[in-house]
């Protein structure tokens, strides 16, 4: 949690917002929150995988299904632990 900046929060909305709180892999709507019941909601991925690295190049919103691929059966720095705060 502390390799988060204190303005993560702030940031991940930002990128949301700026992707109209859709997945950018599969595109799947949170913004009516319907999808959110179903467990799943938007996560910001970090490109990069170094979660200091804010810059808006290297951040992506992504449902949880497909963050949780794009971290499954890589060599990530980062563990479904750590996934679960990167709200
Ligand atoms: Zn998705
Ligand atoms: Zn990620």
């Amino acid at each position: 949690m502390s390799r988060y900046s204190k303005d993560w929060r702030e940031i991940s909305m930002e990128v949301k917002e700026k992707a109209d709180w859709k997945c950018a892999k599969c595109g799947a709507d949170f913004k009516d929150k319907k999808s959110s019941r179903k467990g799943n909601c938007l996560q910001v991925h970090h490109w990069n995988r170094i979660p200091e690295d804010n810059r808006p190049e290297n951040l992506v919103a992504l449902c949880n299904v497909c963050h949780l691929e794009y971290h499954r059966g890589r060599k990530g720095n980062i563990s479904i632990d750590q996934l679960s705060l990167n709200l």
